[in-house]
């Protein structure tokens, strides 16, 4: 699934190819991934308009449009691509990586296009059709984006409450952005294992997860995607620690698929005797990978 690096990639080809072309028509046909709209409602909102500045707040990715129309909200949903062709049929994409395995590109998987008055246009490629596009998306639910967040407020966000860390990580309406394999790349970076109680995390914990936060998501950009990540190719049965070559371990956290090294990741059961039970109104957690989903 696109987690942050993959939309901001399909956000700057967005920036970089699509704005201030002039929209003459829009195929809004596809009536699921445009829900609610009903046909014919984006392609009014659209036309004659340009997209005038491209923006993302976590997985969240909208365009603004001109003469203060609305803005033009597109997921990517498990797997969509954008596909910005210039007037001169140059095509470019952004998104998900493209498979080695992945067929050619079907007419019926486009599940949205604008044309532009050049001959070009701008496509959501999307097979899954999981993807979505609509206007004005809300983003008052989300919390700041990975990519922006400040220390202070990582520290903030992270530590505060009682559940396992990755599902702190994995919760959009606290730091919006960061999947599943994102969030084990991080952990693993930062040497922390999935299942800690973030208010057993200590301040030099917090602090070595926001530092591996912005290498992950530098890292992940850089390459395109997260699944460049150092630790993923490791994610399976058998798999070792690309750093200290421990067999990595397995569980459910946070509801999802998570793997750890079960030397340098090893669960921190020394700091659950500070956890004051009076406040805390629970006994200590467990150690291990099995902690009940915690994410609501
Ligand atoms: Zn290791």
């Amino acid at each position: 699934m696109p987690e942050l690096p993959e939309v901001e990639t399909a956000r700057r080809l967005i920036a970089d190819e699509a704005l201030h072309r002039r929209i003459t028509d829009v195929d809004d046909s596809d009536t699921f991934v445009c829900r609610p709209h009903s046909p014919g409602e984006l392609r009014a909102a659209l036309t004659d308009r340009t997209l005038t500045a491209a923006r993302r707040r976590g997985k969240t990715m909208w365009c603004e449009t001109s003469e203060d129309g609305p803005d033009l909200g597109i997921h990517l949903g498990m797997g969509g691509r954008i596909v910005v062709t210039s007037g001169d049929g140059r095509a470019a994409e952004g998104g998900g990586p493209r498979r080695r395995d992945a067929q050619p590109h079907k007419a019926e998987w486009n599940r949205f296009t604008l044309s532009f008055a050049d001959g070009g246009n701008l496509v959501l490629f999307d097979k899954r059709r999981l993807g979505r596009v609509r206007l004005n998306p809300a983003i008052d639910a989300l919390g700041p984006d990975a990519a922006e967040v400040t220390p202070a407020e990582f520290r903030g966000l992270i530590t505060r409450g009682s559940v396992a860390v990755k599902a702190r990580l994995l919760d959009q309406s606290r730091i919006a952005g960061v999947g599943n394999l994102l969030a084990d790349e991080i952990l693993w970076q930062a040497r922390v294992h999935p299942a800690t109680r973030t208010d057993t995390l200590r301040p030099a914990d917090a602090d070595r997860l926001y530092r591996a936060l912005e290498s992950a998501l530098a890292s992940a950009i850089a390459r395109g995607g997260v699944h460049t990540g150092d630790v993923i190719a490791a994610r399976h049965p058998g798999g070792s620690c690309p750093r200290c070559g421990a067999e990595m371990r397995h569980g459910t956290v946070g509801g999802r698929s998570t793997w750890w090294c079960s030397r340098e990741q090893a669960p921190t059961t020394v700091r659950y005797k500070d956890l004051d039970p009076e406040r805390t109104g629970c006994l200590p957690a467990r150690g291990g990978g099995s902690l009940p989903d915690d994410e609501g």
